[in-house]
Formats: C-alpha cells, structure tokens, sequence
C-alpha cells in the first residue's frame, strides 16, 4: 500500500508527539508510518480492534493499540467490545482470556511465542492435585494462567485486585496459584494463609534489593514501586507494592521527584511517555515473552488472519473459565 508523502509526514508528526520522549528519532517514526497507517486502515476495514499490554514496545501503545492496560483493565475492555476481531498485544493467556469472555468473536495472538513462565508453571492437573490434597479450601488463580487451570479454580485475580478478592473470602485458609512470591507477598497485607505453588515470573523474580538500597543513597527521595510478584524481601524494600495500573497511579499523584520501577521495561517507558517530567531511575528488565510480538507481525495477522494465530478454546473448559472471571469481576466489584 502506497501512502502520500503529506500523509506520512502527518503519521511521523502523530508518533514523534509520543515516542521523541523514548529517544525516538523523527527518521525512526518516519521508518515505522506506513505500517502503523496500514494497521489503523485494515483495523477500520476488518472492525478489529488492538488491545496492548502496557509491557508492549512503544511503536505498539503509541503506534496501532486502541486500548493499553493492565490485565485487569484489557480483560474489562474485552469484555465489553463491539469489535468483530480482537488482536491481542500481549502473551497468549491474555488471548485466551479475551476470547473467554468474547466466545462469538475472533481473537488473535501475534507471535505463537508469546508465552509466560508463570502461566507455563502450572496444568490443570496440578490444581486438581491441590484441591485433592486440600479438600473444601477455595482456590484463587492469578489470570496469569491457562483457560485449563482458570477452569479449576473457584476465582480469578490480577495484580489490580489480588488482595481485594483474597479478602473478600470468608475463609482464613486458600489455594492461590501459581505466583509463590505473589502468595507470599499477599499472606503479608491480608494475614491469611495461602497454599502457593512453586511458579515464578522470569522478569520479577530477578529484582534484587541490594540495588534498591545502593539507589536511596544516591537519590534520597526516591520512591520505590515493586510489582507484587517480585520476591517478598524486595516488597519488604518498596514503598508501595502492586500492579501495573496502581503504579500508574502513584506516579501521577506522587511528589516524589524520582522513581524507580521493579517491573518490566514496557511499564516505564509507557511512564516516561506520560510523565515526561518526572524523573526514573534504575534499570528495568525486558519480558523476552511480551517482545515477541511487532508492528509487522500484526500486520500479516490482519493481511493473512493465520488460523494458527487464532484462539481456540474447548467449549467446556472456557464455560468453567469464564465462571471463574466473572466471580472477579463480581468480587473486585469494578465490573
Ligand atoms: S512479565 Fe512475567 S508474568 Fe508477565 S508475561 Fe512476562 S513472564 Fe509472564
């Protein structure tokens, strides 16, 4: 597809407002224009939508996505589209959980690799093990799982509204899978006991809170955000523990004037993009399963509509499935 040179110019103008903030050189959003503006064009011919992860590279958020956000605030948006098409930026439990609750529409994951090391911890056989090994005790799972395992369980959470649905339970004792440090993280805020299993996330697991205290004696005020599945001694460190969306929303009502963020690369760059006056410190790590998809990808996803890039999801397991997401959206109260 052949664009004009005025075109262009405006697409490059649109993503430089955005991504000069990320050190995005005018030549770089030049190079991407014609394929953000060929996504936007088949997404309005297909009515397909694109709902990005907030861990996504810029060029995506800033680029093609309709919606950014947590797990939380995606699995809301899919729930409540009128899209015929649903492109999922994101890993493939994300995927699978728009297409749980959006059974009649067409769901797509870019990359086949898109996978996650918590999700990947955990089969639905384990769960039925635990609940055998632990009968009448509820069980909660993070939304970082399979639709097989969601199917298994009583509840679903995210970061968003983990500690809400724990204490929303009546009961002291619950199965929480599949995030350990998560569990462990929880048992501290909620003081109830919480049978984990032994999965991990490959980004959060690496933080490290020597690093937090060599950080505070160079910047004195700084304000540490840990993603609640880093490992509990790095929680213990932080200012505020949470999800992405609650780090949002402390930065933007912060008067810190630095930050440092123990999540994924995305999440601060997205924050730098926002905020581009307040100030972030530190590395951040890189999800080698969120960066498997790209603009390019995308647009053979909307070209060709691979058959092997499209969710599918045995009729049974995404009926238990969903019964589980709608318990959250019932206990988180935001649905
Ligand atoms: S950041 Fe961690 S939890 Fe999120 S997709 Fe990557 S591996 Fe999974």
């Amino acid at each position: 597809m052949d664009f004009s040179k005025a075109k262009l110019e405006a697409e490059t103008d649109r993503l430089q407002l955005k991504l000069s903030a990320l050190g995005w050189s005018r030549e770089a959003c030049l190079m991407i224009a014609p394929l953000t503006l060929q996504i936007n064009l088949l997404k309005k011919e297909k009515n397909a939508i694109i709902l990005a992860h907030s861990y996504q590279t810029p060029d995506i958020i800033y680029g093609v996505a309709d919606f950014t956000g947590d797990s939380y605030a995606l699995s809301l948006q899919a729930s409540k589209t009128s899209a015929d098409t649903i492109i999922f930026a994101g890993v493939r439990f994300m995927a699978q959980t728009a297409k749980i609750l959006n059974p009649h529409k067409r769901v797509f994951l870019p990359s086949l690799d898109a996978g996650c090391s918590l999700a990947d911890g955990i089969t639905a056989d384990d769960v039925r093990m635990l609940k055998r090994k632990h009968p009448g005790v509820p069980t909660v799972c993070y939304i970082n799982t399979s639709a097989e395992v969601k199917a298994e369980c009583d509840v679903c959470c995210t970061s968003a509204n983990a500690e809400r649905i724990i204490r929303a339970l009546p009961e002291r004792e619950i199965i929480f899978v599949p995030d350990a440090f998560m569990a462990k993280n929880l048992e501290a805020k909620t003081g109830k006991r919480l049978i984990s299993w032994n999965a991990t996330c490959i980004v959060h697991s690496g933080f490290d809170r020597r690093k937090i205290q060599q950080l505070r004696r160079f910047f004195p005020s700084l304000a540490v955000l840990a993603h609640s599945e880093c490992p509990p001694e790095v929680a213990q460190e932080a200012d505020m523990v949470g999800g992405t969306a609650d780090m949002e929303k402390y930065v933007s009502s912060s008067n810190s004037e630095s930050f440092l963020l123990l999540t994924e690369c995305g999440l601060s760059d997205r924050l730098r993009a926002e905020f581009p006056s307040k100030r972030f410190v530190g590395s951040c790590s890189l999800c080698p399963y969120m960066k498997r998809n790209s603009l390019p990808l995308i647009l053979r996803l909307l070209e060709d509509e691979p058959a092997k890039n499209e969710i599918s999801i045995d009729a049974d397991v995404a009926r238990r499935a969903r019964l589980c997401l709608e318990r959250m959206f019932e206990l988180s109260q935001d649905g």
